[in-house]
């Protein structure tokens, strides 16, 4: 079998560049046009076309979502958009709809087509109709057991795709309608609001704003709120199950987000294949921990996590590190770098600094100073381009964090 690939998201340009450098095998991303994740800063065709080249320089492979339930207007448009993409060079296009798929089969037959996960596949028989049509690779439903995937494996020989990383729907793959009822924005259009994650209270309908806490916690009960993936640890039996594809959700998430995960799996996995017995380095799990999250669990892989599978009593995002800006460049003559800033920082704070290649250290901030190259007490701007004093060696996309808590 081949080597299993690590596929991280690309919600735009700086996310794709940040995936690639940090590891992944492959990207997916979503162009202007018929792509679910319609809010995620989707690709311009000139965005695609630097996209697709950075990452292909680098060895890794481009997936484009066309992935809406298309009404029967969009179809006009769909075969000269499949057709943009094969010039530009994406290496496959995930699909949902039935319709979608035939036009692509005969719009652009030399086109890898990858089933997306909205299709809901769950049992071999689905998998088995899905490569009889043509379809390259099956993205399996969230949940599927580790037991129901090595069954289906067994049953067909097209790719298959399993979720390792990151946020759970409550409904089953996003085809739910909860956003789109309560704050007009669909999830089954890449607009979903997670009013899943609201919170909720009891209404009674003869008395009008009295809202009357189902009580959990004093700040009121979060009663769809599902707890985030992480599969870390099961990256060898998957592999050993016959998975072909490690994703990672989260085209909707920070740059810093993308790099900290890809590069946590990037190796996980490298590990895993040297080594069939490697059990995951809890500074691996560390590193989990550092990005923006809901409390962990592993989803469907060992049966139906049930009540266990959400959060009652916080809709809280939890993290025990701060993003506070991107490296841009360094001089090793002045050994100044140069820092895209995300979170306001100061000179003599301690943060820690982690690159494509290198370990991460703890460092203090000297000799901070803005663009003009005049010294500042702080930098405030987001976007703001400041530079300090780095007497070892800097990469080029190294993130920049800062430690909040212990969790
Ligand atoms: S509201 Fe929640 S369950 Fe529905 S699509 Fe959005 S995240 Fe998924």
């Amino acid at each position: 079998m081949k080597k299993p690939e690590l596929l991280a998201p690309a919600g735009n340009l700086e996310k794709l560049k940040m995936a690639v450098v940090y590891g992944a095998d492959a990207v997916y991303l979503g162009g202007k046009n018929f792509g679910l994740r319609a809010a995620a800063g989707n690709f311009s065709t000139a965005e695609l076309a630097e996209g697709i080249a950075f990452a292909h320089r680098h060895g890794a492979k481009v997936y484009v979502t066309v992935n809406i339930f298309a009404n029967n207007k969009d179809l006009q448009e769909l075969p000269s958009y499949l057709k943009s993409l094969q010039e530009l060079g994406a290496d496959a296009i995930i699909v949902s709809d039935p319709g979608v798929f035939a036009v692509a089969r005969e719009t652009v037959p030399g086109m890898p087509c990858h089933l997306s996960t909205q299709a809901n596949t769950t049992n071999w028989r689905s998998a088995l109709f899905w490569q009889e049509a043509g379809i390259a690779r099956i993205i399996l439903a969230r949940e599927l057991s580790l037991a129901e995937i090595a069954e289906i494996r067994r049953h067909v020989k097209v790719e298959l795709e399993v979720f390792v990383h990151g946020a759970m729907c409550w409904a089953y793959s996003g085809r739910c309608y909860l956003s789109l009822h309560l704050a007009g924005r669909s999830g089954n259009r890449g607009e979903c609001a997670q009013a899943c994650r609201w919170k909720y209270y009891l209404l009674e309908e003869k008395t009008p704003g009295v809202y009357m806490p189902v009580q959990e916690d004093s700040r009121g009960i979060y009663i769809l709120n599902a707890r985030d993936l992480c599969l870390i640890d099961y990256l060898g039996r998957l592999a050993a199950a016959g998975v072909n594809s490690f994703k990672i959700e989260g085209r909707m998430k920070s740059a810093y987000y993308v790099a900290t995960v890809t590069r946590a799996y990037r190796r996980a996995l490298d590990a895993y294949l040297h080594d069939p017995n490697y059990t995951t380095d809890p500074a691996l799990h560390a590193e989990l921990q550092a990005i923006s999250h809901r409390p962990y669990s592993t989803g469907f892989l060992e049966g139906n996590p049930g009540l266990s599978g959400q959060v009652f009593d916080s809709a809280q995002l939890v993290a025990s590190h701060e993003f506070i800006g991107v490296v841009r460049s360094y001089d090793p003559l002045t050994k100044r770098a140069v820092v895209e800033m995300r979170n306001r920082f100061a000179a003599g704070e301690r943060l820690e600094m982690f690159g494509p290649k290198t370990e991460c250290r703890e460092f203090v901030v000297t000799d901070l100073r803005n663009a003009d190259g005049e010294p500042i007490r702080e930098a405030v701007r987001v976007q703001e381009h400041v530079s300090l004093a780095m007497q070892d060696h800097v990469e080029e996309y190294a993130i920049v964090r800062r430690r909040l808590a212990q969790l």
